[in-house]
């Protein structure tokens, strides 16, 4: 497969302060690639070094083959970005700022008048098309963000916190959009975000970054085997147990939430369940369930957090 991406010992600073770290990774063709880190951690400053709108203090960029330093506006013409502040003047109609911003990207009169109609219905936005932007809900207003960036079928789709400001359902809504733009099309998605449900959803691959620095990157699963973050095991009982659970009286347990009539047990294999039932077995606990929950991307992000926090003691 193709990469579209490419970065290799990257090393940004602003003034003394280093903002990204000696990265080096790569972003395949087609693929939905989350940058995932907390506020600071450098998604921002990453996506404005792609579209060479900084210049890396060491290192080298590749987008679509180019340098981003003297190619940015070849990439940006190929590429579309979502931000955080959409970008979209509130007095003009949903139609006109298609126009608008399709007329700036050069697209011909009769490419664009079509390609607007078919951008218009896809993110749900013909009824109000003919509203001026500034009586849409913040959620309307992402959805066009999202058209706008899609007109010009962009190679890679840029997206920075694109749900950040959106409530539960709005984000829902673009989540699915997004989706739907990936089967649809084939797009290479660029996705920063602080939301690990939302890397979880959406990406192929993850790219955990803390400080500029890269913790871990690839798919959910390679995550998983890599850094075994544990599995949270649930016990239900029908009545509290006498006595308590601890790594004292079962091995492989890392952790015990117990309250009264259910127990979260966090253990190192899917092989220390058996153990755990016996010694609950052996405390006469009466037990209606066990269930093994999932391993989820925020299990793995928070063990990482307690390596980092380890390796820094
Ligand atoms: P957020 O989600 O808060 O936007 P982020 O992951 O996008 O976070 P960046 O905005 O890339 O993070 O910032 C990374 C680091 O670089 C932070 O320490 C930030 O304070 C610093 N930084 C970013 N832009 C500038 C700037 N223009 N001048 C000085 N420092 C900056």
């Amino acid at each position: 497969m193709e990469n579209v991406i490419s970065i290799q010992q990257l090393t940004h600073r602003f003034g003394d302060r280093e903002a990204l770290k000696d990265l080096s990774y790569e972003v395949m063709q087609g693929e939905v690639f989350a940058l995932l880190g907390p506020n600071g951690a450098g998604k921002t400053t990453t996506i404005r070094l792609l579209n060479g709108l900084y210049t890396p203090a060491q290192g080298s960029i590749r987008v679509l083959g180019m340098d981003p330093g003297s190619h940015g506006g070849e990439i940006r013409r190929q590429t579309g970005v979502l931000t955080e502040t959409n970008a979209l003047y509130e007095r003009l109609t949903a139609r006109e700022n298609l126009r608008f911003f399709g007329t700036l990207y050069g697209l011909p009169e009769s490419v664009l008048l079509k390609k607007i109609d078919e951008v218009l219905s896809f993110f749900a936005l013909e009824a109000r098309a003919d509203d001026r932007v500034d009586t849409y809900s913040k959620g309307m207003k992402q959805r066009l963000a999202l058209a706008r960036a899609l007109l010009t079928e962009p190679r890679i789709l840029f997206l920075d916190e694109p749900t950040s400001s959106l409530d539960p359902e709005s984000a829902l809504q673009v989540h699915e959009l997004i989706e739907s733009i990936r089967q649809n099309d084939g797009h290479t998605v660029f996705l920063c975000t602080h939301r690990l449900e939302e890397a979880e959803r959406l990406a192929d691959r993850v790219a955990i970054l803390n400080s500029g620095k890269l913790l871990a990157l690839g798919t959910l699963d390679e995550l998983k085997k890599k850094y075994n973050p544990g599995l949270w095991v649930e016990v239900k009982l029908m009545e509290p147990l006498k006595g308590k659970i601890t790594g004292n009286t079962c091995r492989g347990l890392l952790k015990v939430e117990q309250s009264a009539v259910q127990l979260k047990v966090q253990v190192e294999e899917e092989d220390a369940i058996p153990a755990l039932v016996t010694a609950l077995v052996g405390q006469n606990a009466r037990i209606l369930g066990v269930e093994q929950q999932r391993v989820t991307l925020e299990d793995i992000y928070f063990k990482l957090q307690e390596n980092a926090r380890e390796g820094a003691k």
